[in-house]
Parts: structure tokens; C-alpha cells; sequence
């Protein structure tokens, strides 16, 4: 009888797995919205354009809220001397397009050459850096989290060559007891290579110390940084996931 009954339950386990059909597998729940993908300077048409031209810069402020000094025109550059820069618009995560030049005359050397900074979250920064054959420590180069993750390759292209980031940002989420749930992730593609994949950030990017997580606002603005280098911004967009 025993016997019997196994056999009964293997044939009906068969035949259940006869019947399935290829529909059984379909998943219609979500349809995904349509987007027109980005074109030359024409960002993808659910983006967030937040520099394009002169105009753009009223979505920019310093961090004590004042206009910003930089200079503003096709292309958004640093003017050493001035405070930071961040947008109005507050994000957690997302996908950010960037295209950047450091100064074609080269001017200093190491972390002193070219460099500027995005801050994703005002905290978590990509390094922006002219890396074209110029050496500084390896997690503070192009492309580098900043003294957390050493970029895969060195993508960079000569000063006063245009280039691109693509930011692939996952924001923190911490607790209501300000206890870190699940921390914060960045992939980074420059010049379309592949340079990050999907790293875990050990917390805001720190200069001096180890970095800690410490609860923050579910969205803040994302920030470029002066230091020092007259480096050029243009084509900024962000898509909010
Ligand atoms: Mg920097």
C-alpha cells in the first residue's frame, strides 16, 4: 500500500509538471513606462536636466544658501575660492549622468590636479580627479569612493577632454532607532568603462578618519565640490529610482 502510494504521489508530481504551460511563468503585474533614452545632450525624457546651460544654475545653491559664484554659462565651472555647490532638489536613489573636463594647462600635481568632487547625498563622493598619468593614492584617483574603493581601471581621458560618469546610486536606510538597516551601494561607469560595481559604501567618504554610518534624511542634494581646480561641469542630468 505504502509502496503504492509513493508511486501514486511521484506520477502526480510528473504530471503536475507536464501541465505547466509557458504562460504559467508570463508576468504581466508591472508594465514599464516608456522613456525616450538620451540623445547627444538630450537627456532621457523622465530625467531631471540639473545643468544644460546658464539657466540651470538656479537649481544650484551653496551649502549657507546663496546664489552660486560659479561661473555659468554652457558649461558650469568652478571659481577656486568659493564655497561648494548643491542642488535645490533633494534625492536618495538614483541614476546620475555627469560629463566633466579638468583644466587642459596643467597645474599641479597628485590630488592637487583637477580635482573636484560629486556628492552623492552631499556626503557619499565619486573623485573627480585628473588621473591622466598622474599619480596620487589609488582610492583617492578618477573615479575612486573616495578613500573607500580603488576604481577597477584608470578611464581617464587626457585634460581638457570632456568626459563621462555614469552613477548608479542605492541611498542608506537606517532605523527609526538611527541603527543603519542596509547601507549604501554606487556603480559608476566612466567613459563607459565599467569602474565600480556595485560597492558598498562603509559610510560618508571621509578625508581624515574611518567613516561611519550616522542616520540622515531619506533625500538631500547632490553636491560638487570646489578644490582649488577650475573643473568644468556640463550635461549634469539625474533620473530618481
Ligand atoms: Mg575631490
Amino acid at each position: 500500500m505504502k509502496q503504492f502510494l509513493s508511486f501514486l504521489i511521484i506520477i502526480m508530481m510528473l504530471s503536475n509538471a507536464n501541465c505547466q504551460r509557458p504562460e504559467d511563468t508570463e508576468d504581466w503585474s508591472r508594465k514599464p513606462g516608456v522613456v525616450t533614452p538620451a540623445e547627444g545632450t538630450q537627456p532621457p525624457s523622465d530625467a531631471i536636466l540639473l545643468y544644460g546651460g546658464a539657466g540651470d544654475i538656479e537649481k544650484w545653491v551653496h551649502a549657507d544658501g546663496g546664489p552660486p559664484a560659479w561661473e555659468a554659462g554652457d558649461v558650469l565651472t568652478v571659481v577656486p575660492g568659493t564655497p561648494d555647490i548643491q542642488t535645490r532638489q533633494h534625492f536618495g536613489d538614483v541614476q546620475l549622468h555627469v560629463e566633466w573636463r579638468t583644466p587642459q594647462v596643467i597645474e599641479g600635481k597628485g590630488q592637487g590636479r583637477g580635482n573636484s568632487g560629486i556628492f552623492l547625498m552631499g556626503l557619499y563622493e565619486v573623485q573627480v580627479l585628473d588621473s591622466y598619468e598622474n599619480e596620487t593614492y589609488y582610492n583617492g584617483q578618477a573615479g575612486a569612493i573616495y578613500k573607500q574603493h580603488i576604481p577597477l581601471v584608470n578611464a581617464c581621458r587626457p585634460p581638457g577632454v570632456w568626459q563621462t560618469y555614469d552613477i548608479f546610486f542605492t541611498a542608506p536606510g537606517f532605523g527609526e532607532d538611527g541603527s543603519l538597516l542596509s547601507p549604501a551601494f554606487i556603480t559608476v561607469v566612466h567613459n563607459g568603462v565599467l569602474i565600480q560595481n556595485h560597492v558598498e559604501l562603509l559610510g560618508p567618504t571621509l578625508n581624515i578618519g574611518k567613516p561611519r554610518y550616522e542616520k540622515h534624511a531619506e533625500r538631500l542634494p547632490l553636491m560638487l565640490q570646489e578644490h582649488s581646480n577650475p573643473v568644468s561641469f556640463r550635461n549634469i542630468w539625474i533620473r530618481e529610482l
